[in-house]
């Protein structure tokens, strides 16, 4: 069964990071269209902040994780500091101690990040939020090691459905946060947050998927 070194914390981080600033001018444009334009803009304040606090030893992603978390939710503005802060420190709080990460582990943490933004916001499916993401991706990565398969299959279907799950969010209407004031006019637009979501979701399963040992 194949694993990755909890000691690949760095470089891990670094990939969520690196995913966040190539992609924060389109973040804060479509958070523009049902939004007030900032998405990208808090997004890329923090894992900019957490790039420079990086230390440069192996880092348990454990501990890489708590940074991010610790500082998405000291330092960034707007609804998704506290959501992403608490799903990075709970998804760290689940591989604290192990020397690898095997594919149920990996599964644990991110049922670990969906129970945190629901404790957080209480956003179901088709409220048009991250959780329009974060859902079908743990529950096709679920069904995946459920069917028998590997971790690298797992991830990739893990970020397949969090593509569709983002792609979802274009023909609902918010329910929650700051889009819900448009109503109907949120309809038609993808929802930033949950664009946000299914690229860390794809550089996650990418960066990890390039990590694997036997
Ligand atoms: P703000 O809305 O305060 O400007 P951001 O622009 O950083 O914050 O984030 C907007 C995103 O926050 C939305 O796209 C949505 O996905 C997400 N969001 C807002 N409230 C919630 C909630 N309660 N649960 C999950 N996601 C939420
Ligand atoms: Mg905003």
């Amino acid at each position: 069964m194949s694993s990755f070194s909890s000691m690949d914390g760095r470089p891990v981080v670094l990939a969520l990071i690196r995913v966040i600033q190539e992609n924060a001018a389109y973040l804060s444009e479509i958070d523009g269209q049902i939004g007030d334009g900032d998405h990208g803009i808090n997004m890329n304040k923090g894992f900019s902040m957490v790039e420079k606090n990086l230390p440069e030893a192996p880092l348990h992603l454990a501990d890489g994780f708590e940074l991010l978390g610790d500082t998405l939710l000291t330092e960034i503005g707007g609804s998704m500091g506290p959501l992403y802060g608490m799903i990075f420190m709970e998804m760290g709080d689940v591989c604290q101690g192990k020397d690898a990460i095997d594919s149920a582990t990996f599964g644990a943490m991110l049922r670990a990040a969906l129970a945190a933004v629901q404790s957080l916001g209480d956003a179901r499916v088709g409220d048009k939020t991250l959780v329009d993401t974060l859902v079908p991706a743990l529950e096709a990565y679920e069904a995946a090691l459920a069917a028998g398969d590997d971790f690298a299959p797992a991830l990739a279907k893990m970020a397949a459905a969090a593509e569709a799950g983002k792609d979802s969010t274009r023909d609902l209407v918010a329910r929650i946060g700051r889009a819900s004031r448009l109503g109907e006019r949120s309809r038609g637009h993808l929802d930033p947050g949950a664009t946000s979501c299914y690229l860390l979701l794809q550089a996650l399963a990418d960066s990890i998927t390039a990590r694997l040992e036997a």
